[in-house]
């Protein structure tokens, strides 16, 4: 990648956006493609999570790579910061433009080559995940990060965020198959990353791409590793009357060396939330948590994993334990856990999901005090997550227009994110930090970490013009200049009088 290094300076405030620009952009993209009035702008004031609005200076929604090229060398030209989105389904208020230009990539759709040979594709940005394995299932493959929003969410989403879902557990995250990148600078330039065939030589740049969050410039296509179709498939619905039962049987599984495909867990609150919603998938409203559970591969020895997962969650505590029984069961009992969020939006007008990731061991102690938390802020706080990767994802359905329990919820939040630190863990599994987990930072990075990732994002992005102010809090990058500055004066020895 070549990139000219410019000056650490923090990004000079926006220029405001007039009515001349809106003009230059539609120019490029067409009249239709650019929305600059306050009631057009509303629906990207969000992305999926409820607590910030930031409504974007304007939105521009290029068609094809040429425009969003021409459209960024632009908001080059005009120094203007803008923001990358695919489908605003972000759980940390990443994609959220305040005052610059969102660039929306959804309508760049195209599965640009497939190649079963070597089990890769090429894809544009707004590639929706679910369509990918749709687009190659005739040749027996899949893209193995399957995120629960992955009926909406793009791959350029996905890379930004380096997302997860029930599979990584086996399979690996986002960036375990992302072969390259050709990326799109802040100034303009186009870069190419990685190469198909997953070789890197010198550093790994896809690596330091992937999770980037918008920062380093727009993911243009994404070469992607397939997945070949497992030989066979089996889905196991474990109930349990605790929840710590049921953690403790995540670990004993784990610890029996099977990988399961994935292993997630649904606590009451959700089964029922659930039970309740168009997406009921037979989960037992009266347990306290559920366990799902998929083992893959080659059909001889599947039985057996399946045995041995049965006899673990029965020695745990387990109420009752089912194999489903043909793909259509397996696709309901997925739906449920998939939906979950969704079902979740019956119970109130707005859902909060904290993304945090514990020990495996410490789940027990963790979601205890999670539930405790919960009750001395008289919160419904509801789990379902990650258990296999010890990804947690508290969620709590509140009412936004009310003050006082939506402090309440960020207590709650800040309360949840600090015992998991406690417990050993970190603070983001999947959803990435965007501006929500801003406050977060401080808890697990010193500042010399902080001034680290400033100065990679300086590499891709010297005038900090690509989602601005997210990821690492604002003060560290002062602080780190404020910093570099006082190790320049004092290589310069004392000032002369
Ligand atoms: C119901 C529900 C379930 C979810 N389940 C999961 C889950 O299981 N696992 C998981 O990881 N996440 C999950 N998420 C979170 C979310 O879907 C993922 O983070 C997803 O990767 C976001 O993709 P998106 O296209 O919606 O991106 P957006 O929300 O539009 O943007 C997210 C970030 O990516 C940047 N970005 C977008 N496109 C590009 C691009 N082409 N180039 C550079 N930067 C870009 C944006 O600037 C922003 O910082 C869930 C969300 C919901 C609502």
């Amino acid at each position: 990648m070549t990139s000219s290094r410019g000056a650490l300076a923090p990004a000079s405030p926006p220029p405001a956006i007039d009515r001349s620009l809106a003009d230059r952009l539609a120019a490029i993209v067409g009249d239709k493609r650019v929305l600059f009035r306050p009631s057009e702008l509303l629906t990207y004031a969000s992305d999926a999570l409820p607590s910030y609005h930031k409504q974007p200076g304007l939105a521009v929604f290029p068609g094809t790579r040429d425009e969003v090229v021409a459209v960024v060398r632009e908001l080059a030209r005009s120094n203007v910061p803008f923001v990358p989105r695919g489908a605003g389904t972000g759980l940390s208020g990443g994609a959220l433009a305040d005052g610059a230009v969102l660039v929306g990539l959804n309508r760049l759709t195209r599965v640009i080559a497939v190649d079963p040979e070597n089990l890769t594709a090429t894809v544009e940005p707004g590639v929706v995940n679910a369509a990918l394995s749709r687009a190659v299932a005739p040749h027996g493959l899949h893209y193995a990060p399957d995120p629960s929003s992955q009926a909406a969410c793009t791959i350029g989403g996905n890379v930004a965020e380096n997302a997860g879902g029930p599979h990584c557990l086996k399979y690996g995250v986002t960036t375990n198959h992302i072969l390259a990148i050709t990326a799109l600078l802040p100034n303009g330039e186009i870069v190419s990353l990685g190469s198909a065939s997953g070789e890197t030589d010198g550093y790994d740049m896809v690596g330091c791409f992937v999770g980037s969050e918008g920062c380093f410039g727009i993911a243009l296509d994404i070469t992607v590793r397939l997945t070949r179709n497992p030989e066979a498939v089996r889905t196991i619905l474990a109930d349990f009357l605790s929840l710590d039962a049921a953690a403790r049987a995540v670990t004993s599984i784990v610890a029996t060396g099977i990988i399961p495909a994935a292993l997630e867990m649904i606590d009451q609150a959700t089964i029922r939330a659930v039970e309740a919603s168009i997406y009921a998938a037979g989960y037992p409203t009266d347990a306290a948590a559920a366990l799902l559970i998929e083992v893959d591969g080659a059909d001889a020895g599947l039985e057996r994993d399946v045995a041995t997962i049965e006899s673990i969650c029965n020695s745990s505590g387990a109420r009752t334990v089912r194999v489903a029984r043909d793909e259509a069961e397996r696709a309901r009992l997925w739906q449920g856990r998939k939906k979950a969020f969704g079902a979740m939006g019956r119970i109130s007008s707005h859902l909060v999901v904290q993304d945090a990731v514990v020990p495996r061991t410490k789940l027990p102690e963790v979601l205890d005090k999670v539930r405790r938390i919960g009750e001395d802020l008289r919160l419904r706080v509801a789990n379902v997550f990650h258990a296999g990767d010890g990804n947690l994802h508290p969620n709590i359905a509140y009412d936004a227009n009310d003050p006082d329990e939506s402090a309440r919820v960020q207590t709650a939040m800040h309360a949840i994110m600090r015992a998991c630190v406690d417990a050993g863990g970190t603070i983001t599994g999947e959803h990435g930090i965007g501006i929500d987990k801003l406050q977060y930072m401080d808890l697990i990075f010193s500042p010399d970490s902080l001034a680290a990732m400033c100065s990679l994002r300086d590499v891709f992005d010297p005038d900090r013009r690509s989602n601005p102010g997210k990821v690492v809090p604002m003060h560290s990058c002062r602080e780190w200049h404020g910093a570099r500055s006082a190790r320049q004066d004092a290589a310069k020895g004392p000032p002369v009088a």
